[in-house]
This record gives C-alpha cells, structure tokens and sequence, in this order.
C-alpha cells in the first residue's frame, strides 16, 4: 500500500529510529540525514516519511509531500550556507537509484559539473 511503511525498507527504518542516522533536519512529515557514503562534503538525503518507492511514485501519489521534500531541500541548503548545490532524485536502477524508498540527494560544498554520468 503507497505511503505504508515496508518491515524490509532501510529508509522506513531510519524514519522509526530502528536504524541510526545522523538527522540534520525533521518535520512532521521528512527527514534529512547525511548520506553514509557522502559525495560531496555536504550530502544529505531528504525523504518522506510515509513511503514512495521513488521520486515518480511520491509525485504521483501525494505531491503535497513531495512539495515538502523539496521545501526541505532549500532549508537544508540554507543550513549549510549552500549558495550552489544540486538536488538529485535518481529514479530507477538505470538512473542509479539503490534506495526504494522516495529520497532528494542535496549536494554541494564543492565545485559540480555538468552533466553528471
Ligand atoms: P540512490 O543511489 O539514489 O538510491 O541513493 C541511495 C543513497 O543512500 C546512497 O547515496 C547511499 O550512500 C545512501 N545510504 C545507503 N544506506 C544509508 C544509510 O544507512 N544511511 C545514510 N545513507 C545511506
């Protein structure tokens, strides 16, 4: 069911605090963490959370969230003192998404170039 949490999704389980995350940010309905891997000295995720397999599904099934990830992408950016960054949600396995929970990728702190591979 859209929007349910799922016993086998490791971001349902950063939202339950099952799993530890380093929160930078949380609303009623998002959180934000740093990356575990990160890729640029800030990275951090912002995701619902209710869960959306991906960016395609959160949009399709309940934009206001997906408005408030977005909102929590520019407040992040805002406290890190980002004044360029690159909000990413990679959606599918040929795009890169690993994660089949719906999450914005914030990153800056350094020089991005484009396109991205
Ligand atoms: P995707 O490839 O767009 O799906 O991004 C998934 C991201 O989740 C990757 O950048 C991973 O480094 C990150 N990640 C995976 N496990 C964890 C975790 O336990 N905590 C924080 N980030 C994680």
């Amino acid at each position: 069911m859209p929007g349910e949490p799922q016993d086998d999704c490791l971001f349902c389980k950063i939202v339950a605090g099952q799993i530890p995350a380093t929160i930078v940010r949380e609303t009623d309905t998002t959180v934000a963490f740093r990356d575990i891997n990160p890729q640029a000295p800030t990275h951090v995720l912002v995701i619902p959370k209710a869960h959306y397999e991906n960016a395609a599904a959160l949009a399709a099934g309940a934009p206001e969230l997906a408005a408030d990830v977005l909102r929590e992408t520019r407040a992040v950016a805002e406290d890190e003192k980002l004044e360029s960054y690159r909000t990413i949600f990679n959606t599918g396995s040929g795009a890169g998404q690993t994660v089949w929970h719906a999450h914005a990728h914030v990153l800056g702190g350094r020089g991005l170039t484009w396109p991205p591979g």
